[in-house]
């Protein structure tokens, strides 16, 4: 009401803030924004900003692709009101604040289908309904890039060689990336709590703090677009693409999750009694992921790309098992117990949009627990034994028709949702299908 946004206003007023960034994530997960003047952000609470409805390429020659009730309608409005209770004031552009949006549907009011962050809330209002809260600690990996006119993209790896895991400081990050980084990821207020030089050069990770699924999502889609943000600010390039070299592994988005018995109550996946002192909810969730988990690629490994990040030894999951503390396996049971029980999916890359990942995530969890399904033994030792465990799909189109067939999860997630996903995807697939690569000219040009 008025007498908020007057509040708001005087706060941002004493913040020396202009400007309001209203954002909100595309169907992909990418920020779209209109950066508000603030004495025009009374009016946009009101009636909400004008975007097009449509989902965007992600390639610099993009333009719209096909969802339903966007370009078949004649690309009509959807209205984007700012949430003043999200606002932030960005640490590295002074006079700017940036705020989430709620996407509603001008003509009906209503949110729409394509929106990731309703369709969380929906899949958080049904687990509810058994009185279990969600709780997510994303972990997401990225390179880091620099410009170089000599490569075909323009851009190489960031601090070519000296980094390895754990490197510390300087060695795998001359120019102060990380510390940087962290610095500013705190001072926006997104609960970062620490960072690492991963095992490829010029890649990092860094660890967001657990917290109900919405609250997580929320700070884990701002991590990404602030980190791209700031590494351009830099004249760098910030990806989070699930495997963007040849020679380097990929980046992974490791989901952790456990649940609550009601808003403050204790940890749900917690029982000392239980076999390896995990309760039957626990059992039920793991088997869900499991079960679901070749429709679920579709979401956590959203690019034609997202496949070639898997393989044995590459510590990104290939095979559909889970284990006590295995690093190998694609759901690992972390060791802790009590207040930390929890899993760990290693199955999502980091180019996931981090509303569906979540959503389909404990969607599949909450159908294993509404079936009362149990999981296989777990896993023992260094896994990718093909012998013991099913594999995932290893492409796109693969996976977009397991997630097609799986009417289980699909209805979950809404027949809305699932068509215009599938539509942006299998377009995305098309052209990819239609380009040329550099392989095929390496590959045959020589010999055929
Ligand atoms: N980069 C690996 C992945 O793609 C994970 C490495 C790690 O365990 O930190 O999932
Ligand atoms: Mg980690
Ligand atoms: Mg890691």
């Amino acid at each position: 009401d008025i007498s908020q946004i007057q509040e708001h206003l005087a706060r941002l007023a004493a913040l020396d803030v202009d400007v309001v960034r209203v954002v909100y994530p595309d169907l992909i997960g990418t920020d779209r924004a209109r950066d508000v003047l603030v004495e025009h952000l009374a009016g946009a609470c009101e009636h909400g900003l004008a975007f097009c409805r449509a989902v965007y390429h992600t390639s610099p020659q993009g333009d719209v692709v096909p969802v339903e009730g966007g370009l078949d309608a004649g690309l009509p409005d959807i209205a984007v009101r700012p949430d003043l209770s999200t606002l932030r004031p960005l640490p590295w552009e002074p006079g700017v604040a940036s705020c989430l949006g709620e996407v509603i549907d001008p003509a009906t009011g209503q949110t729409v289908p394509e929106s990731p962050r309703d369709l969380l809330r929906g899949v958080l209002d049904r687990f509810a309904q058994h009185g279990l809260v969600p709780v997510a600690g994303p972990e997401l990996e990225y390179f880091l890039c620099e410009p170089d006119p000599g490569a075909p993209s323009g851009w190489r790896r960031y601090a070519e060689a000296p980094g390895n895991v754990y490197t510390a400081g300087r060695r795998g990050d001359p120019g102060g990336h990380l510390l940087r980084t962290l610095r500013h990821l705190r001072d926006l207020g997104l609960g970062v709590s620490m960072g690492n030089h991963e095992f490829s050069s010029g890649q990092f990770e860094i660890n967001l703090t657990h917290s109900a699924a919405l609250d997580a999502a929320d700070r884990t889609f701002l991590f990404k677009a602030a980190i791209k943000e700031l590494a351009r600010a830099e004249g760098r390039l910030a990806t989070f693409m699930a495997k963007p070299f040849n020679d380097e592994g990929g980046s992974g988005f490791h989901l952790h999750l456990s649940c609550l018995a009601g808003a403050d109550g204790p940890n749900a996946f917690d029982d000392p009694s239980a076999p390896y002192g995990l309760s039957a909810t626990a059992r039920h969730a793991i088997a869900g992921v499991l079960a679901h988990a070749p429709a679920l690629a579709a979401l956590a490994n959203p690019t034609v790309n997202s496949y070639k990040r898997f393989g044995p030894g590459t510590l990104a999951p290939w095979l559909i098992d889970w284990g006590l503390d295995n690093r190998s396996a694609m759901l690992r049971i972390p060791p802790e117990r009590g207040a930390g029980t929890r899993f760990e999916l290693r199955l999502g890359d980091a180019g996931a949009n981090p509303y569906l990942l979540l959503a389909g995530t404990i969607a599949a969890a909450l159908l294993g627990i509404r079936a009362g399904q149990e999981p296989p033994a777990p896993l023992e030792g260094y896994g990718y034994d093909t012998s013991r465990a099913a594999v995932l799909p290893m492409t796109l189109p693969a996976a977009l028709d397991a997630f097609e067939a799986d009417a289980e999860l699909t209805d979950l997630l809404g027949k809305g949702f699932t068509a215009s996903y599938l539509a942006y995807k299998r377009d995305e697939v098309a052209r990819f299908h239609r380009h040329v690569t550099d392989w095929e000219f390496t590959e045959y040009a020589y010999h055929l």
